[in-house]
């Protein structure tokens, strides 16, 4: 694994040291001597990484911390303190301000690396997410989402995993004050395992030694491999008092731990930080999905879209030729949809649209493709069916729009009609260009003669 790490330090040595220890490793090495030069850089190279000084002659790094988590442009890179003392004041200080993790002078190089390749991880998920998220901009398909924008006073769900009842209760108590987060707490791994299958927690909050010796070490790993619980935080709290229980939970995927002795505001500070991190990745996600649907779906109807339909088709034509099953394409138009436009206005217009493809979709089977190309035009194309089948279906779906007329409002209606022009494909047809071609030119032979029917292609059935 490699990537920029951007270290910040105003003693030389210290910078020094880190630069030997990192690129050892074969990362990348950005240096900074003061507060001002490290938020220059970062702004600059956007490092995957910064390891953070506290004390610093000009700003200190609790400042150069809040500044990189205000700024969009520098507020997803993982920032780790590294600190003299080791004082929970100062933990929460620095976690606070957005900090990810703390180091200790003198650096402890196991407990350095696994922060390092745990924070990676973490930071490449978000610039693969961001990809994707950009690319449906640049598609125009979303919008940019602003990272500073998160907090926590939404709601969350944490599931507890501790041995001791009471010591569980308190702290459930100590979360409920401060966050609007449900708290469930389990005592065992499968009852971790059964709740996380009915519904993900936003966070695990796992002890390390849990009732009838299950292992909270384990069940960190598990979580992490599970599809289900994969996206959750997961805060180890180590018991043992030993760095390389950390180092191991961190190894194994845990998004952070907590030391024992359980201090409330350490904890609910990370609890705080992998929240955020949750909450803003869950919304990355679900906006890439949307933008992905948006890009195949007719806002209007709700049907697929020409870019959707096309591709379809290509599927359907190649399913075909390995099935040997015949199939048949139609193209479908609104009759003299422009008066209904003009008359009645535009609103109605959509109002009919929406009708038709609803009558559309109610009188086709599931795995019939029915998609608005545009307009009043629409593609329908029905996988494994004969021509015989065929016609009968096109037939029923002209009835079923000449046969009743389409409510636009105020207890007016329009009568609507439909010309259907339909192509038989069998297995030996490759092209799924020339099946819409000939379909729309059977399209043609029903408007010309005089709309409402159906028309097949010519050297078809
Ligand atoms: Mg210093």
């Amino acid at each position: 694994m490699s990537g920029r790490i951007l270290v910040v330090d105003d003693i030389a040595t210290n910078r020094l040291i880190l630069r030997a220890k990192l690129s050892a490793a074969y990362f990348d090495v950005l240096l900074a001597d003061c507060g001002e030069k490290a938020l220059e850089v970062a702004r600059a190279e956007l490092p995957d990484m910064i390891l953070l000084d506290v004390m610093m002659p000009d700003i200190d790094g609790y400042a150069v911390c809040r500044a990189l988590k205000a700024d969009p442009a520098t507020a997803h890179i993982p920032v780790v303190m590294v600190t003299a003392a080791n004082r929970q004041e100062e933990r929460i200080r620095g976690l606070d301000a957005g900090a990810d993790d703390f180091l200790n002078k003198p650096i402890n190089d196991v407990t350095l690396f696994a922060r390092v390749r745990n924070l990676m991880r973490v930071k490449m998920m978000f610039d693969e997410l961001k990809l994707r998220e950009t690319t449906s901009q640049e598609l125009g398909l979303g919008e940019f989402m602003d990272p500073t924008g998160f907090d926590t006073d939404q709601e969350g769900s944490v599931l507890l995993a501790i041995k001791d009842q009471s010591r569980g209760q308190h702290w459930r108590d100590c979360i409920g004050s401060r966050f609007p987060f449900t708290v469930e707490i389990v005592r065992r791994e499968a009852a971790v395992l059964e709740a996380a299958e009915r519904e993900p927690p936003d966070a695990f909050i796992i002890t390390q030694f849990l009732e009838d010796g299950d292992d909270g070490l384990r069940l960190v790993s598990t979580l992490r491999a599970n599809p289900r619980t994969r996206q959750s935080a997961i805060l180890l709290v180590v018991e043992d008092g030993r760095l390389e229980t950390a180092t191991k939970a961190l190894d194994l995927g845990a998004s952070d731990y907590i030391c024992a002795p359980f201090d409330a505001n350490e904890m609910a500070a990370r609890l705080r930080s992998q929240m955020r991190r949750k909450k803003y990745s869950d919304r990355l996600r679900s906006n890439v999905r949307d933008s992905l649907r948006m890009a195949v779906i007719d806002p209007l109807t709700g049907l697929y879209n020409r870019r959707y339909a096309t591709q379809h088709i290509n599927r359907i034509v190649g399913r075909a030729r390995e099935s040997g099953l015949p199939y048949a394409v139609m193209m479908l138009d609104l009759d003299r949809f422009k008066s209904i436009n003009d008359r009645y206005g535009h609103n109605a217009g959509d109002l009919v649209l929406k009708e038709f493809a609803r009558r559309l979709q109610e009188n086709l089977r599931g795995i019939d493709l029915v998609a608005r190309l545009g307009g009043e035009e629409f593609l329908v194309a029905l996988p494994d069916t004969p021509a015989q089948e065929a016609q009968i279906v096109a037939e029923r779906l002209r009835e079923v729009i000449d046969g009743r007329p389409v409510d636009i409002g105020n207890g007016q209606s329009v009568p609507v009609t439909v010309s259907i022009g339909v192509a038989f494909g069998t297995p030996q047809d490759r092209d799924p260009e020339a099946m819409i071609a000939h379909a729309d030119r059977a399209l043609y032979d029903s408007k010309a003669a005089g709309r409402n029917r159906v028309s097949y292609h010519a050297d078809a059935a």
